[in-house]
C-alpha cells in the first residue's frame, strides 16, 4: 500500500491542476447540479487496506458503473444462457446508439452499452420479485454496506428525459428481446443507474472481481472464478463505450465508467481503484479520471499488460 499511497498523492496533486477540457453531463437534468471541481480517488487492496484522497467520501451518481452490478446479478441467474440475449463484442459506438441494433436483430453488442444494460434489466425483472429492493439488497450484501441507496431525484429526472433509452427499449422489444413491460424495464434501469456511492464504497464493492476467494458477509460467493474472469474481460473490451481501446491502451486495466464522472478499474489479484471527476470528455468518460489512471498505472507499473 505504501507505494500506491505515495503515487496516488503525487498523481492527484499533478492532475488536479491540469486544465479540464471536459463538460459535466446535463442530458439528465439532475446531473448538471454537481460541483464540477469534485475530484476523489480511493483504492482498496485485495487484503482490504484502503486509502483515499480528495472527495473520496462524497456520494455521487454512479450511472453506468452500476452496469457491472446488474450484469453480475443476471450472470448469477442465467450463467452462459445470458449470452443468447446479449453479445460480448465491443460496439465501437456511443453508449446510447441505436445504430447496430437493426442489423443485429435486437441483440445488443455487449452488456455495458445502454441497449445491453436494458436487456440485462429485463432479464433481472424475470427473476426478481421486488426488482428495485432485491437489487439494492444484493449491492448491500456484496459491499457489506447498508447505506447504499438510489437517488430518486436522479432516477425521476432521467425518466422524464431519457427518450433515447425509451427508443432503445421499444426497438429491442420489437425483435422479441425484451420480455417484460417496457415501462417496468425502463423504470428499473433508471433506478439502477441512479445508485449513489462514494469512491471509497466503489473501490470496496468490486473487490469480488479482484479476489477469487471473495465471500460476502452472509457467506455467499458472488461469481465463480470463470465468471469473474469473463466480467473483467468484458470490462476491458467494452467498459468505456467507443473509447474502450483507448482506455486499454492508456491505462491497461479492466474498468467501467459512468456519465456521473466515476470510473472503476480492477487489477485482478491486487486492487480495485475508483476515481471521480464529473467533467466528461467527448466520448462520455471522465477527463481527469482517465488521466489520473493513466499516470497511476504508469508510475506503479500496474497495468495488466
Ligand atoms: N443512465 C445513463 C443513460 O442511460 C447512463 C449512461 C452512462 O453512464 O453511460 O444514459
Amino acid at each position: 500500500m505504501k507505494n500506491y499511497k505515495e503515487v496516488i498523492e503525487c498523481v492527484y496533486a499533478d492532475v488536479k491542476n491540469v486544465t479540464d477540457t471536459g463538460k459535466v453531463a446535463d442530458y439528465i437534468p439532475e446531473l448538471a447540479f454537481v460541483d464540477p471541481t469534485n475530484f476523489g480517488i480511493s483504492i482498496t487492496t485485495i487484503d482490504k487496506q484502503n486509502f483515499g484522497v480528495g472527495d473520496f467520501e462524497k456520494k455521487f451518481s454512479i450511472q453506468s458503473v452500476s452496469k457491472i452490478l446488474t450484469l453480475t446479478l443476471a450472470y448469477k441467474f442465467e450463467d452462459a444462457k445470458l449470452w443468447d440475449r446479449v453479445d460480448v463484442e465491443p460496439s465501437g459506438n456511443p453508449f446510447n446508439s441505436l445504430l447496430q441494433l437493426e442489423a443485429d436483430f435486437g441483440k445488443p453488442r455487449n452488456p455495458f452499452i445502454n441497449a445491453g444494460a436494458i436487456v440485462i434489466c429485463d432479464v433481472l425483472l424475470s427473476h426478481l420479485k421486488n426488482p428495485k429492493a432485491d437489487f439494492l439488497d444484493f449491492c448491500r450484501e456484496i459491499s457489506n454496506n447498508t447505506s447504499l441507496n438510489y437517488n430518486v431525484k436522479v432516477a425521476e429526472s432521467e425518466k422524464k428525459s431519457g427518450f433515447r433509452n425509451v427508443a432503445l427499449c421499444n426497438f429491442i422489444k420489437s425483435f422479441g428481446n425484451i420480455k417484460n413491460d417496457v415501462e417496468e424495464v425502463l423504470d428499473f434501469y433508471f433506478y439502477t443507474c441512479s445508485l449513489e456511492m462514494t469512491c471509497k464504497e466503489l473501490s470496496e464493492i468490486f473487490l469480488f472481481l479482484t479476489d477469487d476467494n471473495f465471500i460476502t458477509i452472509k457467506g455467499n460467493r458472488i461469481l465463480t472464478m470463470s465468471q469473474a474472469k469473463r466480467v473483467n474481460a468484458i470490462m476491458l473490451t467494452c467498459g468505456f463505450y467507443d473509447e474502450s481501446g483507448e482506455f486499454a491502451f492508456r491505462v491497461g486495466l479492466p474498468g467501467k465508467s459512468g456519465v456521473g464522472g466515476g470510473i472503476v478499474a480492477i487489477h485482478p489479484d491486487q486492487f480495485c481503484i475508483a476515481v471521480w471527476s464529473p467533467k466528461l470528455n467527448k466520448k462520455g468518460n471522465s477527463f481527469k479520471g482517465m488521466l489520473f489512471l493513466e499516470k497511476f498505472t504508469t508510475k506503479t507499473a500496474s497495468s495488466i499488460f
